[in-house]
């Protein structure tokens, strides 16, 4: 929180001096004491305040200043500022001006010059007026501000971003708040990118990137060393656990993240089934605390960054970036894990982020308070979705296309939804049309398993359809199922051996079938063996795989964090035998 100003302004350096000097000694604790010699100088200084979010509680103004009085000061300073206290410094000659004033620009008191003793004639007048505009302004947010239209794929994006990476912010609606048109009147350009974000040191961005957001407020986005024990390509519950053991055991290791740390279950609005957290614990929050622990182990996290590319050809295995740089790792673990399906309707891709959203961004509940939302999906993702929009929306729907939530949500969240009244769950159902013009306004919803079709109101669309891997870099490198799950262990094995990305011998489509691993070694006496991989271990050496994305992984939080905890030790294990 930044303190609010008190600003002096006399054209006169002696008094200017003398009045910054007793304001300073009784005020300087709690307040900014902030000074200017002319009218055209204090008003520069109240807009770069206003840009920067920073607040005036008083303005104490000689009267008699030659190109812009002091009356003339404060009707100006009243239209930025118009909470502001108001006091007029006056040579006993200006008294009538000052008494006009009073009604002219709300002056809340004038001054007869000297003021000493202070004790006596200053601070007892200004500490009432600072009580006084106290009350009325409790401690004001120092951090940026967001200012944009509310139903927008970029507001969304830049809120959910900034979110994600803990970076407190106001959100300011163009629509609806007075203080975002105030500041759009600040900036040159007349129609600016939506969203503009206003930094506390007056500086503005237009509709930026992510990446631009990381590199302004220093989120690390360029690797330091030349050479890592460990990189770690995505840095959800898996690759975080991963860092944590692989830094804490001595291990140079490096994150690459493309959106913010947490993954999928920083999405999660509440987790209640992670081992030591018996009232649950947010997604958000377990990321942050996650993030910190490999912090304080050494390990680098570079956000907004996309792994592009692996080779695996030379002694280093070599990631590249979406920009293309190359990160060097003697060991590479890849934890993407999955995202969601998009879902197939008409209307959706156009209305994506403009009121239809996959997964929910926890900080967007206000923006749906007492409107009607409809939340897609039957799993346990989409009811936590559910219970997190109850304690906003006016109604939320379940759309389901089974005949019931049992065969894909744990029992204790059927139990909640069960019990919270705004929830209903309308089951054999599914979305035909998503309708809007800018956003999303309605639905054409199927229900009874297609026999008739209803048409509602809806404020927001929460799509959890189920999620797929989104491994295509990896392609021609490393060995995944039919589904693009990565192979591990002895299915990554038989993948080798069949030099291809292949359906993984025990699930699709079961052509090839899994050699034991006795028939393994014995083939090795007549031709070169096909190398048996560590349990997480990918097709190729010193490539590892952990959480979601691996073929055949359970998707919870406690395996995607065990699985990274243990991928470590074969990375250890590799990196002793390399
Ligand atoms: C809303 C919701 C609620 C859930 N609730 C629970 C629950 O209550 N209990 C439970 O046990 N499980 C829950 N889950 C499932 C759980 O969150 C996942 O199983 C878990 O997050 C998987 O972790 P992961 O690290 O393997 O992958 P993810 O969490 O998917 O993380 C992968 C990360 O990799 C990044 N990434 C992907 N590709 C690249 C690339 N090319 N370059 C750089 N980075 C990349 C992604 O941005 C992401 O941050 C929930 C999931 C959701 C969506």
């Amino acid at each position: 929180m930044s303190k609010p100003i008190i600003l002096t302004l006399d054209d006169d350096p002696h008094v200017l001096r003398a009045v910054e000097r007793d304001l300073r000694a009784k005020y300087a604790a709690e307040y900014r004491i902030a000074r200017a010699d002319s009218g055209a100088a204090a008003l520069e200084l109240l807009g770069e305040w206003k840009r920067r979010g920073r607040v005036p509680a008083l303005f104490l103004v000689d009267q008699r200043m030659p190109e812009m009085t002091g009356l003339e000061f404060l009707a100006q300073a009243s239209v930025l500022f118009p909470d502001a206290r108001r006091v007029l410094l006056t040579a006993y000659a200006d008294t009538d001006a000052a008494i006009a004033a009073i009604n002219e620009v709300q002056l809340d008191h004038y001054l007869l010059k000297p003021w000493d003793p202070p004790e006596e004639k200053l601070y007892p007048l200004i500490s009432e007026l600072l009580d006084d505009w106290q009350l009325a302004h409790p401690p004001v947010f120092d951090g940026i501000r967001v200012v944009g239209h509310p139903w927008t794929p970029d507001s969304y994006r830049v809120k959910d971003f900034l979110a994600r990476n803990n970076v407190p912010y106001v959100w300011l609606d163009v629509v609806s708040n007075g203080e975002a048109r105030e500041l759009l009147a600040l900036v040159e350009d007349r129609e600016p990118a939506l969203p503009m974000l206003f930094f506390t040191d007056g500086t503005t961005l237009a509709n930026p990137s992510n990446r631009t957001i990381a590199d302004r407020i220093g989120i690390q986005t360029i690797a330091d060393q030349p050479l890592y024990d460990l990189i770690v390509v995505g840095a959800g519950p898996a690759g975080l656990a991963a860092a944590v053991y692989g830094a804490s055991e001595g291990l140079k290791t490096l994150v690459v993240e493309e959106e913010a740390p947490g993954g999928q279950a920083g999405m999660s609005s509440r987790i209640e089934n992670y081992l030591g957290f018996p009232a649950g614990i947010s997604g958000g929050e377990l990321a942050r605390r996650a993030v910190a622990q490999a912090r304080r182990f050494g390990v680098e996290i570079l956000t907004t960054r996309q792994a592009k590319g692996l080779n695996a050809d030379g002694p280093t295995r070599v990631v590249t970036l979406e920009d293309g740089t190359t990160l060097n790792g003697r060991a590479v673990l890849i934890a993407t894990g999955v995202s969601y399906r998009e879902l197939e309707a008409k209307g959706v891709a156009d209305l994506t982020g403009a009121g239809v959203y996959y997964g929910a961004a926890m900080g967007e509940g206000e923006s749906v308070r007492d409107q009607d939302v409809y939340i897609v999906g039957g799993a346990n993702s989409a009811g936590q979705a559910a219970m997190y929009f109850a304690r906003f929306a006016a109604t939320v729907t379940m759309l389901v296309r089974g005949s019931s939530l049992a065969a894909s949500m744990s029992q204790y969240l059927i139990d909640q939804i069960g019990s919270t009244a705004n929830i209903r769950v309308w089951t054999h159902s599914e979305v035909r049309e998503a309708v809007g013009t800018d956003r999303l306004t309605h639905l054409v919803v199927m229900r009874d398993g297609g026999e008739r079709s209803e048409t509602v109101e809806a404020a927001a669309l929460f799509v959890f359809i189920g999620a797929q891997p989104r491994t295509d870099w990896l392609g021609g490198v490393i060995a995944r199922d039919a589904h693009g799950f990565v192979l591990s262990g002895t299915d990554a094995t038989v993948a080798s051996a069949a030099n291809q990305d292949t359906p993984a011998p025990n699930r699709a489509s079961g052509a090839v079938r899994r050699p034991s691993v006795r028939t393994m070694r014995r083939s090795s006496v007549s031709m070169r063996a096909p190398r048996i991989p560590g349990l997480l271990e990918t097709s190729v050496p010193g490539v590892f795989v952990a959480g979601d994305v691996r073929a055949g992984s359970v998707k919870r939080v406690a395996s995607a964090v065990g699985e990274g905890s243990m991928a470590v030790m074969y990375v250890h294990r590799y990196l002793r035998e390399t």
